[in-house]
């Protein structure tokens, strides 16, 4: 379970603040699929990097799998990443001098073991890419690639997946196959969050939210 209380984040610079995120209250049961909406600089991103471990809060309670995110300083946080989270971005961020499979390797920081290895290559296997194990990214189309950032965040068993607008470097039929996955990932149980614009995603949504100038608001319009 995931729980957000009166969570803001200000970043300071220069003489400004910025209220990125303002007092946000959220609820999010495991197994739970979250969509979040908002227009451009609305703090979707800066939400989703509090509540996986990346950013601290500036006040404010967040608390995950009955642990005190908000409590913990950053070597804390990096543990608990890594045992619970899975991050996918628009951008893809896989790292373009590894192959495919050590680009899913490198979340189990690298681990050569054999179990290791067969848990990569069955991920990549049920995303489609067995063909695509000893590509470079750069070799790879954006969807392929997307689904290579899907297998990487899967690879730790992680309870919660984490997507910021995973879709929007995508055409439409690679943006459906992502969210998807994000389903199936939701299926077995585990907690999808996801920034998208798309419409895809409602189906599945247990909840969707409306982030305004980093505040949650009932009516999108
Ligand atoms: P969104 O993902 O909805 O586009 P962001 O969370 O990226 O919004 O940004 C929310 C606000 O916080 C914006 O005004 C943005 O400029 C500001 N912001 C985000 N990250 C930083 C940062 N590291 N330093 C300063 N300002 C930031
Ligand atoms: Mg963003």
């Amino acid at each position: 379970m995931i729980l957000i209380e009166k969570v803001s984040k200000i970043f300071r610079v220069g003489r400004n603040e910025v209220h990125a995120i303002q007092n946000v209250n959220l609820h999010v049961l495991q197994g739970e699929f979250l969509v979040i909406r908002g227009p451009s600089g609305s703090g979707k991103s800066t939400l989703l990097l509090t509540i996986g471990g990346m950013m601290r809060p500036t006040t404010g309670r967040i608390t995950v799998n009955n642990e005190e995110l908000s409590k913990m300083n950053e070597p804390e946080r990096a543990q608990f990443r890594a045992k619970n989270i899975g991050f996918v971005f628009q951008m893809f961020h896989l790292l373009p001098y590894l192959s495919v499979l050590e680009n899913v390797l490198l979340a189990s920081g690298f681990q050569r073991d054999s179990e290791s290895r067969e848990r990569a290559r069955e991920l990549l296997k049920n995303l489609g890419l067995s063909h695509r194990e000893s590509h470079r990214p750069s070799e790879l189309s954006a969807g392929e690639k997307q689904r290579t950032a899907i297998a990487r965040a899967l690879m730790n068993r992680p309870s919660i997946l984490l997507a910021d607008e995973p879709t929007g470097n995508l055409d439409p039929e690679n943006a459906e196959e992502v969210i998807r996955h994000l389903h199936e990932f939701q299926q077995n149980g585990g907690t999808v969050i996801v920034v998208t614009h798309g419409h895809s995603a409602d189906q599945y949504a247990n909840q969707i939210v409306f982030l305004r100038g980093g505040e949650i608001v009932e009516n999108p319009s």
